[in-house]
């Protein structure tokens, strides 16, 4: 008895705190997000000014995500939907529809240059500043277009966090053009990275057989020794989504080095080398200037 009746009190306080919270920022836009570097990016530009519930956590695969029902209710009760858009998400349009979801869609991507990867379109275009800085006008102008009171704000956030790409692109191409082209080749287990090494000029190897949903075979694992031998290539990658076991085994019968992870897809933890959108893109590129140069690796 003694303790229903805590748990009674429990829930009336919990439920009055909560009306509480939301009450103290009732005026916030409801933004769903649909992975974690879109989430960095709105928060970054919106501040105070929106509540953002993102569905494809950090270290998290959202090309094979199951929406859980809590989605379906952030969907239900959002002021603005933004995802990436190129079908890496095609869940959330289905979640939507589903869902009779009928305020605003934003397509992050909107007017990226894009690339193509065998017959499909890649999605993977945040993994370069030019196109970042494309992603961050659209959701500027989402945020203005709904909340236009803040217009000031929001496009004094935008100017900051465009200065600070525009810096951060700057420091790492000087770092990437002291290593010459020919000696940036770099293995990866999942083909991600094709937009960074256009605007680097890194070629990216992704053997087949080595993407996230396949398991490799030992024929695939036989050529891509070769590849790595004769091509004389020093780094190797795994990204925080794929098996590490395998390239450990690679590398042990090759000159190459172990590179650590490049998140590709989705932000590290808070704690770990890539908590946002910018300390992503440093850490990647240095990580691979590291192992390129064969310096300690990050
Ligand atoms: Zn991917």
């Amino acid at each position: 008895m003694k303790m229903k009746k805590c748990f009674f009190v429990l829930v009336i306080f919990l439920s009055v705190f909560s009306n509480m919270a939301a009450a103290n920022n009732q005026q916030a836009l409801r933004v769903v997000t649909s992975f974690s570097i879109l989430e960095n990016l709105v928060a970054e530009l919106g501040g105070n000014h929106v509540e953002i519930k993102n569905l494809v956590g950090r270290n998290s695969d959202a090309h094979i995500y199951q929406p859980k029902p809590s989605d379906a209710v952030a969907i239900s009760n959002a002021d603005l939907v933004i995802m990436n858009g190129l079908a890496f998400e095609g869940w959330i349009a289905r979640l939507m529809d589903n869902n009779g979801y009928s305020k605003k869609r934003l397509v992050a991507s909107q007017g990226v240059q894009t690339l193509m990867t065998d017959d499909d379109i890649d999605p993977h275009a945040w993994q370069s500043f030019q196109n970042i800085k494309i992603y961050i006008n659209n959701i500027s102008q989402a945020l203005i277009e709904l909340k236009p009171e803040y217009k000031n704000e929001f496009s004094q956030r935008n100017q900051v966090l465009m200065q600070k790409v525009i810096d951060l692109q700057q420091a790492l191409w000087q770092k990437i053009n002291a290593i010459p082209k020919n000696k940036r080749v770099v293995v990866t287990s999942h083909d991600a990275f094709a937009y960074l090494g256009r605007e680097f000029d890194i070629q990216f190897i992704a053997p087949v057989g080595f993407n996230t949903d396949s398991k490799p075979t030992a024929s695939d694992v036989a050529k891509l020794i070769d590849q790595i031998k004769s091509q004389a290539i020093k780094a190797l990658f795994v990204e925080n989504i794929s098996n590490p076991r395998l390239l450990a085994q690679i590398a042990s019968e090759t000159d190459a080095v172990i590179g650590g992870n490049l998140y590709s897809d989705a932000l590290s933890e808070m704690t770990g080398p890539a908590p946002t959108y910018l300390e992503m893109m440093r850490y990647n590129i240095e990580s691979i200037v590291a192992a390129l140069t064969g310096q300690e690796v990050l």
